[in-house]
């Protein structure tokens, strides 16, 4: 069934709730630069499409787009194509649409962030959302990226049949990066898999090998004396928004079953959250007094 809130008219909308037994999902993403080869939406992208996916397996409402996601967007080194809000903004802006997504019914909304640098600001914004009295829980999922380490450890276990997207070179592939503790982080083969599996043209690997993904290990003697900085001192260890080896030989086959993966297991989150009786109990017991 149709499962966009946008492509809704007001009257199906409320048998999409149903449907979806009042659960609704936010993908939550950001616009930023990923090394020379991945499209500045590739957080967002991701999201959308799987949240999308997912829902398609197992039926709940996908709100539209939330792409302004946590990152550091205002200093003069911040690469061409980089936007963002304030995050008192981004939480105001969440609360709101929360708020809304409430009164029209859902009241299991779940945010499905495809952004590593958001999981600091929701954890935060899901401690804020007790401070109010509401009749409406809200829950984060964050994505799983399965390429090439999940992948590798699922053919040691169950063979290659496993996933049948993949042809013999693939999962050669998969095993040697696995064996070789191949670094993902950001843009890297992980990333690089989802896009390939979703928008192939947007994808430029040939600009790899020019802007390392590497670690420059600048803040290593803070962390190692047990000083937490900034972002973990991501931006002055990755200063080209690349943190990983460089995806090669990584294609539309590992994405397509890239992204299979997870829409499957995201659509057994939204399962486990739509035949959950506990969540708005539990809510209902800390507010009772208020
Ligand atoms: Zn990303």
């Amino acid at each position: 069934m149709e499962t966009r809130w946008l492509y809704q008219t007001s009257e199906k909308l409320a048998e999409l709730r149903d449907a979806a037994k009042g659960v609704c999902v936010i993908p939550m993403g950001c616009v930023e630069k990923h090394g020379l080869h991945l499209p500045l939406g590739t957080d967002i992208i991701q999201a959308s499409h799987l949240a999308y996916m997912a829902s398609q397996i197992e039926n709940v409402c996908v709100f539209p787009d939330f792409i302004f996601g946590d990152i550091q967007s205002k200093s003069p080194s911040a690469p061409l194509g980089t936007v963002s809000v304030s995050a008192e903004l981004e939480l105001l802006l969440l609360e709101e649409l929360c708020e809304a997504i409430s009164r029209n019914g859902f009241k299991k909304i779940a945010i499905y962030n495809a952004h590593g640098g958001n999981k600091a600001l929701l954890a935060h914004f899901l401690r804020t959302m007790y401070s109010k009295k509401r009749d409406y829980v809200v829950c984060v999922i964050d994505v799983d990226l399965p390429a090439p380490h999940g992948m590798a450890e699922k053919i040691e276990k169950f063979g290659k049949d496993s996933i049948p997207e993949l042809n013999d070179e693939d999962v050669e592939l998969i095993l040697k990066y696995h064996t070789e503790n191949m670094h993902t982080d950001h843009a890297s083969f992980d990333e690089a898999a989802f896009i390939l599996g979703i928008c192939p043209e947007t994808v430029h690997l040939d600009r790899l090998g020019i802007e390392t993904g590497k670690n420059f290990g600048k803040t290593k003697y803070l962390s190692d004396a047990g000083i937490y900085i900034a972002n973990g001192g991501w931006d002055v260890e990755y200063p080209n928004w690349f943190a990983g080896d460089d995806p090669v030989g990584c294609n539309e086959r590992i994405g397509k079953a890239a992204v299979r993966i997870e829409a499957e297991r995201v659509a057994n989150a939204y399962k486990v959250l739509k035949e959950d009786e506990n969540l708005l109990k539990w809510l209902d017991e800390y507010q009772q007094g208020w």
